[in-house]
């Protein structure tokens, strides 16, 4: 078998699909990660074409080392997010070839089906405790929120400080109100300073909060190691890294208490096994990053499917939050849900059927940068 085409389709939901077509009937879906840099995905994905075309793709593992190192400026987000649209793709290609769905590919399943977590982006501390008690009602126990945030001549504003103080009082009433049992998280999405991070966690009582996720920007892990040493709340980072190297101080420092992971970023199945290895190795949880599609979170319950250290995988679609990105109409195959667990496809490959010619006709529209998210002095921070 030999490839003999790479297709890419930046859809209308703010999704990178990439198609990996075949001497054969057979053909394989992928996505890649970063669609708002999408075009320079696209570039690079280009740039693989230019030697994938013809190549085996049951070299999958040959292939992945081709890609990230070949042209010597290893890595980087942008490679590794083109990469992981061709392995999603590759491994969908070799599943149907030998009639096996992926997670086989990946060492056979652990588990019936996938544990998810929802999101609320309640805005008060009426809608938040409303909020969470619905999604308890409905079985969901792993829940993620978001920051208090305000709002200045229209424009979105953020200020650390109006903000951590609000919202370590809402969770720590919301723990009150809902008991020890559920699991409670919040995003601060690298909003914070080290300083504020650790006055945010020192404002709630010990077992208020079971994850705090990327409070601060990650270059740097030493920042994060000194944040470790003034909060005892588990902490869930790395949905931006982009391969088993940027894991691994976090993971072999135990600086992160959960992987956040996100398949389409850090290079696809295969870099993804070897980091669930990695934190196997220190007892450490996966708690996939899966904001994107039908195509990530069919990936992401592979590797679910396949790892004995599975928490949660993050699911943009529960009875809080409806944002459209699981199109039955341009994925008429795809994950079957009930409730708060996927059920894993025994399908061969990765189960998704994809709508082209729909892919085709509703192209993403590239268009400039949403409002910057300011601070009420005027300056950026994280959007
Ligand atoms: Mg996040």
């Amino acid at each position: 078998m030999k490839i003999t085409a790479i297709k890419t389709y930046p859809v209308w939901l703010g999704q990178l699909l990439v198609k990996v077509e075949t001497d054969t009937e057979i053909y394989g879906w992928g996505e890649a990660g970063m669609p708002h840099r999408s075009r320079a995905v696209i570039g690079a994905l280009q740039h693989f074409s230019d030697y994938l075309i013809g190549a085996d793709p049951m070299r999958i593992g040959g292939l992945w080392q081709e890609m990230y190192r070949n042209q010597y400026f290893e890595g980087g987000r942008v490679l590794a997010a083109a990469i992981a649209g061709i392995d999603i793709a590759l491994h969908d290609i070799v599943g149907k070839a030998l009639g096996v769905p992926a997670y086989q590919l990946l060492g056979g399943s652990h588990r019936d089906y996938v544990p998810c977590f929802a999101t609320t982006s309640a805005g008060s501390l009426d809608q938040l405790i409303e909020d969470v008690k619905l999604l308890l009602n409905n079985g969901w126990n792993a829940i993620r929120t978001w920051m208090a945030r305000g709002r200045l001549d229209g424009q979105p504003l953020y200020e650390p400080r109006e903000s951590i103080g609000l919202t370590a009082q809402w969770l720590t009433q919301l723990r009150q109100e809902i008991g020890p049992e559920p699991v409670i998280g919040i995003d601060y999405h690298h909003r914070l300073s080290v300083a504020e991070a650790a006055s945010f966690c020192q404002r709630m009582p010990a077992g208020t909060l079971d994850f705090l996720e990327e409070p601060i920007r990650d270059e740097t892990p030493e920042a994060y190691e000194s944040l470790r040493t003034m909060i005892d709340v588990p902490l869930a980072i790395g949905e931006e890294f982009s391969s088993k190297w940027t894991f691994l101080p976090y993971i072999e420092r135990g600086i992160t208490n959960f992987v956040r992971l996100d398949v389409c970023n850090v290079g696809g199945l295969t870099e993804a096994m070897k980091i669930a290895s990695m934190a196997e190795s220190h007892y450490i949880d996966l708690m996939p990053h899966n904001p994107l599609g039908v195509i990530c979170t069919a990936a992401s319950a592979h590797l679910a499917a396949a790892v004995p250290n599975f928490a949660w995988l993050e699911i943009r679609d529960s009875p809080t939050e409806q944002l459209g990105h699981y199109s039955q109409e341009l994925f008429p195959i795809q994950p079957q849900r009930e409730g708060s667990h996927i059920l894993v496809s025994d399908r061969p490959g990765i189960g998704v059927e994809v709508d082209e010619h729909l892919a085709a006709q509703r192209p993403l529209e590239i268009r400039k940068p949403g409002p910057l998210l300011r601070r009420r002095d005027g300056s950026l921070t994280n959007s």
